[in-house]
């Protein structure tokens, strides 16, 4: 076949995806993405109970969505709910599961940090890991890993050191992405990140806009405004894709040029 005879193909070959922080943000604007637009069978992961109202929304519309009401960093609990609900054609993982919190290198209890890298980094490792056996079964598949740009730099516009444990978490998860698509190539499973910048969804809208970085960090970019969470979710979906098919081990910034400047 000549290249120009090619055809343009987003197609999903598998049935089944899970997507974690399907509660919320970008994580729930991936789950109505893959549940609709697609559409495939979608396991819909988080620990807030809120998960069970706005999976029920989708079915009411027709959807074929299970919700799963789990914390990613248990390992026991992870591997218990997945085999529980035994995802027969799993093909695509989506961790979008994360948390953020704002201490200084001088002041983040240790707590705090082992909190943000379990559910950031400890997560991902595990819903991957308890997704990857029932993956290879279906015997193709993707999984998107969702980091930051502080992964790759400190974002100082008001605050200069004021999420060091946030940023390691997410520069390690880049890192394991690299690795799971080491260990993973001979299984047919891409793995690959999607780093957003600022995007509006409750993690950021508690915080940004009373304290004036909404407006500042907008400034900065080369598109001034927020992502929409959608603009995350079309990117995690491209990723998932057969349009993604030569794509693996590699990272896609969806941060309105925010790394280009
Ligand atoms: P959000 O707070 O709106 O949603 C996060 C979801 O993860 C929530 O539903 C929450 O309940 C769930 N969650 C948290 N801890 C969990 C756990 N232990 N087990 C299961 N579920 C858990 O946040 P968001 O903005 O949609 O963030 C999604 C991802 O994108 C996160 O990984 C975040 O770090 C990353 N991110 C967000 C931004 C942004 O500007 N919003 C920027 C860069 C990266």
């Amino acid at each position: 076949m000549s290249s120009s005879s090619r055809q343009l193909t987003f197609g999903f070959r598998g049935d089944t995806a899970l997507v974690t922080g399907a509660a919320s943000g970008i994580g729930r604007a991936t789950m109505q993405m893959l549940a609709s637009a697609v559409p495939l069978r979608v396991i819909a992961v988080d620990q807030d109970p809120a998960l069970s109202r706005v999976v029920s929304d989708l079915v009411a519309d027709g959807h074929d969505v299970t919700p799963l009401c789990v914390d990613v960093a248990d390992e026991a609990s992870v591997l218990a709910a997945v085999n529980d609900v035994a995802p027969v054609g799993l093909a695509y993982v989506a961790n979008c599961a994360g948390i953020h919190s704002e201490f200084s290198f001088d002041e983040i209890p240790i707590a705090e940090w082992r909190r943000v890298l379990d559910v950031n980094l400890l997560g991902a490792f595990n819903i991957s890991r308890a997704a990857v056996r029932f993956m290879r079964e279906t015997g193709c598949g993707a999984i998107v890993n969702v980091t930051s740009i502080e992964a790759e730099r400190v974002v100082a516009i008001l605050n200069p050191d004021a999420t060091p444990h946030y940023a390691a978490s997410k520069a390690a998860l880049g890192m394991l992405t690299c690795s799971m698509a080491h260990a993973l190539a001979a299984d047919a499973i891409r793995v690959n990140g999607v780093a957003p910048g600022f995007v509006a969804t409750p993690m950021t809208a508690a915080t940004h806009a009373p304290s004036g970085l909404a407006d500042a960090a907008s400034a900065r970019l080369l598109i001034k405004r927020y992502a929409e969470p959608v603009e995350v979710a079309s990117a995690i979906a491209y990723l998932l894709s057969d349009g993604a098919s030569f794509i693996t081990g590699t990272t896609l910034h969806v941060d309105g040029g925010f790394l280009a400047t």
